[in-house]
């Protein structure tokens, strides 16, 4: 998901929050991608995370 604002790009990155440890990874968005959508599991924890944010930024 590519967003266009003035001249930069932006690229779609995801924010995932683990529940029990509450760490936030970003990562790039991917197809599917919903905020409050389980994600990956922590690599901690071994539970799911839950998608907290979806916010663009600009390409470098
Ligand atoms: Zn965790």
């Amino acid at each position: 998901m590519l967003f266009k604002k003035k001249e930069k790009p932006l690229v779609a990155h995801t924010v995932e929050k683990c529940p029990s440890c509450k760490k936030e990874t970003k990562r790039k968005f991917k197809e599917g991608d919903m905020v409050l959508a389980q994600s990956s599991e922590c690599a901690a924890c071994k539970v799911p995370t839950r998608i907290s944010k979806i916010f663009g930024e600009p390409i470098e």
